[in-house]
């Protein structure tokens, strides 16, 4: 069986590990092994944070309806404000902007990407990140900041889920209902409802029989564990058995603090994160002053993440983390070739080599902090570094050494049963009082179903069939008869999966560019032109997007849960040439002021 030890490498045996800890894990059933949350389930999505209120049902007219008020709706008011767009409601199922800051609260929630880069709209609100890596509260108010900053509470709806969107091709505009009974109309609607908002629930035999407390990380119930978001212990766990399903990027975070506060911690692992180190640390105001002096600083930043992160040449490495650390050791071994090995075979060579050395640091690591060698053992990743969502973390692993931990390791099975008092794993129970749900969201799932409606374009054309082969778009923002509707996300974009946001700042951008083109020519329709999408989608047609989204990767969502991806779900994800040649290309299309593709009439 192939080991790191001694620091040797042997390419095959890895390889031949990587293969055997896939296999175990590939199941028939991929996606649909998971539950989705509705009828009886669906308390798990009640909102333990802010209480609804009831209101008025609203019946109005406005300029722009912006779907989700997480990161893509709060930058897209921005930009649409910055262009002089004032009249423009957010609608948003949460109680209050945030989006993914505002459901996930879990303890010790904490963004990954530097808080340079990944929080947007810094430079324009004037605000510092008090860290490297800020918690989840400080970007919640950094959202609520954004929100203020730029009137976006002013119109907002809170609470409120759309049901239908129905372009009026007489009226020419769109016609909006929700689940409050609102009933209004948008010349224009953006739709930024997120990647990963439908929590779901692992598929277990007998989950809905337990008889104990149970709830999903998305909606922490501090009612039930004490403490809160800030940090303050979990001090109604003390007398708690308390199981966690799930090791991802969420349990990463959260485990440290479930391992200091319950009397016992059983974690639940299916697979194994890598989680390499995280050396968070305080923003230096005055360090902070001394790169941000300039305008456009952070522009700058995320420009440099992006090259860096993407294999290309920066000068210099603002951000320096895990992320860029590991697209510079591939690059290093990339430059080392020497001109007549500099193929395409040798590259992607030594892009494994790079990831072998990343991934056998990042298993020692488990070695070296876990005191048990069994569960140091158990806890190592066995696949390539972007197969699945990197973690890091400086405290999770340290948390297997608290007494109260136990890892309760499936061997890539999962949690065989659920029982009325208990958990089951290879045929034994384990008694819990209380079992928290770390396991993940929706990814893959029909889009009008994660989305809640599914908008109807011109001819009453549900988008659902416009999509029946696969996502279709201009440049990830525009779709060919949905007219004056945007997109704010990142596929058949930039792609950039490292930092989400830097997507969704720039689609931002592209929509309240051509928003305000249509303003200012006095035109009612802006659409993209079936020809533009088509031609655009055979273009980025030549890439696949996700570096490894590959039937060799254990499975998971990056990979469609393991299962080949059928012709309609086989759709391109992003540029071909990479997000930093999309964000350059995009700026220019902007900025040339012609919108080629687009019609306005
Ligand atoms: P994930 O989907 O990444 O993880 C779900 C976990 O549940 C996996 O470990 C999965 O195992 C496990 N699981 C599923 N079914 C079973 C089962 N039957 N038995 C046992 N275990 C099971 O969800 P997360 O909430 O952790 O993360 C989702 C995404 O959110 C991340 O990938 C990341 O993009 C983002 N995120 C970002 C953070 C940040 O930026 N700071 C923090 C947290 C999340 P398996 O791996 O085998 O499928």
């Amino acid at each position: 069986m192939a080991s790191d030890s001694a620091g040797t490498i042997n390419t095959a045996e890895i390889r031949e590990r990587y293969a055997q800890e896939r296999n175990k894990r590939l199941r028939p059933d991929g996606n649909d092994q998971y539950l989705e949350i509705t009828g009886a389930l669906s308390h798990y999505l009640d909102d333990p944070y802010t209480e609804r209120h009831e209101r008025e049902a609203v019946v109005d007219h406005v300029t722009v309806a912006v779907i989700g008020a997480g990161f893509a709706g709060l930058v897209t008011g921005a930009r649409l404000k910055e262009a002089g767009i004032t009249d423009v409601r957010l609608i948003e199922k949460g109680g209050d902007v945030g989006g993914t800051w505002y459901w996930n609260r879990y303890p010790g929630a904490q963004c990954d990407t530097a808080a340079m880069i990944y929080l947007p709209l810094l430079e324009e609100t004037g605000r510092m990140p008090s860290e490297k890596y800020v918690h989840g509260p400080e970007i919640l108010t950094h959202c609520q900041v954004i929100a203020k900053h730029y009137d976006l509470y002013n119109k907002a709806l809170f609470h409120t889920c759309v049901t239908a969107m129905n372009w009026d091709a007489e009226a020419k505009l769109w016609r909006i209902t929700t689940d409050r009974g609102d009933a209004f109309t948008a010349k224009y609607v953006t739709m930024g409802t997120g990647p990963l908002h439908v929590p779901k629930l692992p598929g277990i035999p007998g989950l809905r029989d337990f008889k104990g407390h149970s709830f999903h990380t998305s909606r922490w119930d501090y009612d039930y564990t004490g403490g809160n978001s800030e940090g303050a212990p979990l001090d109604k766990l003390a007398d708690k058995r308390v199981a966690i399903i799930g090791t991802g990027a969420t349990a990463v975070q959260c485990v440290p603090h479930l391992a200091r506060a319950c009397k016992t911690l059983y974690v639940c692992q299916r697979t194994p994160s890598s989680v390499d180190t995280r050396n968070n640390e305080p923003i230096d105001p005055q360090w902070f002053e001394s790169v941000t002096s300039e305008t456009g600083w952070q522009d700058r930043w995320l420009e440099n993440f992006a090259i860096n992160q993407t294999g290309g040449m920066a000068d210099e490495d603002l951000v320096q983390d895990g992320w860029t650390d590991l697209s510079k050791r591939i690059l290093s071994r990339i430059v080392d070739l020497p001109p007549e090995k500099m193929t395409p075979e040798n590259m992607l060579a030594a892009f494994e080599d790079a990831d072998h050395e990343k991934m056998s640091e990042i298993r020692q690591r488990a070695s070296e902090v876990v005191d048990d060698p069994e569960t140091g053992e158990k806890l190592k990743a066995w696949y390539r570094q972007l197969c699945k969502r990197p973690c890091f973390h400086d405290e999770f692993l340290q948390a297997f050494n608290e007494p109260a931990t136990v890892l309760l390791d499936t061997d890539g099975k999962g949690v065989e049963a659920i029982t009325e008092h208990g958990i089951v794993i290879a045929g034994k129970e384990y008694a819990v009082d209380c079992i928290v749900y770390a396991s993940g969201f929706e990814v893959g799932t029909p889009h009008e179903r994660r989305a809640g409606f599914d908008m109807q374009g011109v001819g009453n054309v549900p988008l659902s069939q416009h999509w029946k082969h696969g996502m279709r778009s201009l440049h990830g923002v525009h779709v060919h008869g949905y007219p004056n509707a945007f997109l704010v996300q990142m596929s058949q974009g930039a792609n950039l999966v490292s930092n989400y946001p830097h997507n969704l700042t720039e689609a931002a951008r592209t929509v309240a560019a051509v928003i305000r083109h249509a303003e200012a020519r006095g035109s009612d329709v802006v659409e993209a032109t079936a020809a533009a999408e088509a031609s655009w989608l055979d273009y980025i047609g030549t890439s696949s997007g996700f570096l490894l989204d590959s039937t060799d990767c254990t499975p998971g969502y990056y990979n469609n849960e393991g299962k080949e991806r059928d012709a309609d779900s086989a759709v391109p994800l992003g540029h071909p040439e990479g997000a930093v040649a999309y964000f350059t290309f995009i700026k220019a299309w902007r900025e040339s002021g012609e919108f080629e593709g687009l019609t306005f009439t």
